[in-house]
């Protein structure tokens, strides 16, 4: 079966038995704890919308090892067409659930093992691209949930990962057996990490030839003996449990239930090992997995954005401002930055090109700018909305509030604006408009695929200043190269 139903997804998490802790208690069943809960149901999402007639085009694909109907998800790019629905995807995800669907770094970490895999066998006559395309063919008929890792802890920050007091700071081989390897270390933020199948590790940074035990990249079983799953807390995730009118967005999450990811000495077998100590491919990896990632985030953040623009408006009308000019200004300016981000995000992958693996990639420019952009432009949208919604968005009263008789009727009254609307209503588009606006979705957005200077020193190696010097001097100073044509100040005869 290549396309899960989000019940097939449920149930496939209640089956898996893994070592998972919320607020400090180990939990029993990833599927069955509540604050987990809208984590899953965002990936359901992802699951449900493959099997509608209307979102097949852009939510599957056809796998280029078996010709089966595929999710997008499982995808290997293999044109520019294949970006640019890639793009559409998150989009609509994004407006559907409006947060993080989680599924995309998997699906970036698969195509930059497909292509990295490919690079080290032409150059160093291994077998990892064999080795991995069978491992691609179950992830596709499967269907599987990847979580990809590869964030270190990283200690401290001036020091190599050879140089750290302690070596795990940064996921490396322990052991190496006949059969396979084992590993040591965590991977921090990892999205969908403890709702995933399986995790995609890989190195996180480029490497030195004496670092090859931290030359690793590997797919563990999210269930494999020594994975531990430490969940994060996100803000509000408490109010979630309570349902009523203070939940902000009530089916899912904020962001993408991020997880730190512990590997205690964990067995690797080789036929799920893809990169193990070849150093001088690391760099490549990384590059690749940042590169497409970073172009994703005009499409789901633009989905995002698009729902708290709607839920900024909606505002508006709550508030009777919707006619007022300079609102509708600042609306339009919220558009504005929101279609921009998505624009280049759409540019980046239609400039795409193949790779010698045959996967394709997005314009590196173009996507490293888009995630520049979400770095500011999320905050902007986000200044925006809380400049048109006031306030009350930072000292609305609770849901408590109105079940006690003796204030009840004062929040009501005194919560209202237009009185076409009722008090919660109010509420409720505040506190969606404050998890969407808060610090871990706003701090998601800045070092989500990379800080922004990670973003700024590719952008100025793929800008070719000199060229654009080169450009400058022509026009200045070169010679008009067009028999017969008048210069400025001249006339065709002189
Ligand atoms: Fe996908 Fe966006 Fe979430 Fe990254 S932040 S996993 S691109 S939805």
């Amino acid at each position: 079966m290549s396309l899960k139903t989000p019940e097939e997804y449920v149930q496939s998490l209640k089956d898996l038995k893994i070592r998972a802790y919320v607020n400090g208690e180990r939990i029993e069943s990833v599927a069955d704890h509540p604050a987990i809960a809208p984590h899953i149901n965002t990936v359901a999402k992802t699951y449900q919308l493959a099997h509608q007639p209307e979102h097949a085009d852009v939510m599957t694909a056809t796998s280029h090892l078996t010709g089966e109907q595929i999710h997008r998800y499982t995808h290997i790019f293999h044109s520019a067409d294949d970006l640019v629905k890639k793009i559409q995807m998150l989009r609509l995800l994004g407006q559907i659930t409006g947060t993080c669907f989680q599924r995309c770094v998997g699906l970036d970490a698969l195509n930059a093992l497909y292509a990295a895999t490919y690079d080290i066998d032409a150059g160093e006559g291994t077998g990892y691209h064999e080795r991995f395309r069978a491992y691609l063919t179950r992830v596709q008929s499967d269907d599987l949930m990847l979580a990809g890792a590869m964030t270190d802890p990283k200690g401290h920050r001036a020091l190599r990962p050879g140089q750290q007091e302690d070596p795990d700071q940064f996921v490396r081989v322990v052991e190496r057996r006949d059969d396979g390897v084992v590993i040591r270390g965590a991977k921090l933020h990892n999205t969908g990490g403890i709702n995933s199948h399986e995790i995609l590790v890989m190195p996180g940074t480029g490497l030195k030839e004496e670092e090859r035990d931290y030359a690793i990249a590997c797919a563990v079983p999210a269930g494999a003996d020594g994975v531990v799953f430490i969940f994060g807390r996100q803000s509000n995730d408490s109010r979630k449990l309570e349902g009523g009118c203070d939940i902000g967005n009530p089916r899912f999450g904020v962001v993408g239930g991020e997880a730190m990811v512990v590997f205690d000495d964990v067995f690797v077998p080789h036929d799920q090992v893809f990169l193990n100590g070849e150093t001088s491919y690391c760099g490549s990896l990384v590059n690749y997995f940042a590169t497409w990632h970073r172009a994703n985030y005009g499409g789901c953040k633009g989905g995002n954005a698009d729902v708290l623009i709607g839920a900024t408006a909606k505002m508006t009308k709550v508030l009777g401002t919707e006619k007022n000019a300079v609102v509708r200004d600042k609306l339009t300016e919220m558009i504005h930055l929101n279609e921009t981000t998505y624009a280049s995000a759409i540019g980046a992958s239609a400039m795409g090109y193949p790779l010698p693996c045959g996967a394709y990639m997005v314009d590196p420019m173009m996507a490293n700018t888009v995630k520049q952009n979400i770095t500011r432009n999320t905050y902007q949208i986000g200044r925006l909305s809380h400049d048109l919604a006031g306030g009350f968005l930072a000292t609305m009263p609770g849901e408590r509030s109105f079940e006690n008789p003796e204030i009840a009727e004062y929040v009501e009254k005194y919560s209202r604006a237009n009185p076409e609307y009722g008090a919660k209503d109010r509420i409720k588009l505040g506190r969606y408009i404050e998890n969407m606006t808060s610090v871990t979705t706003l701090v998601e957005a800045m070092h989500g695929a990379g800080s922004p200077q990670a973003q700024r020193i590719v952008m100025l190696g793929q800008a070719d200043i000199d060229k654009k010097i080169y450009m400058a001097e022509q026009v200045i100073d070169g010679d008009d190269d067009v028999e017969g044509l008048p210069l400025p100040g001249k006339s065709v005869s002189e």
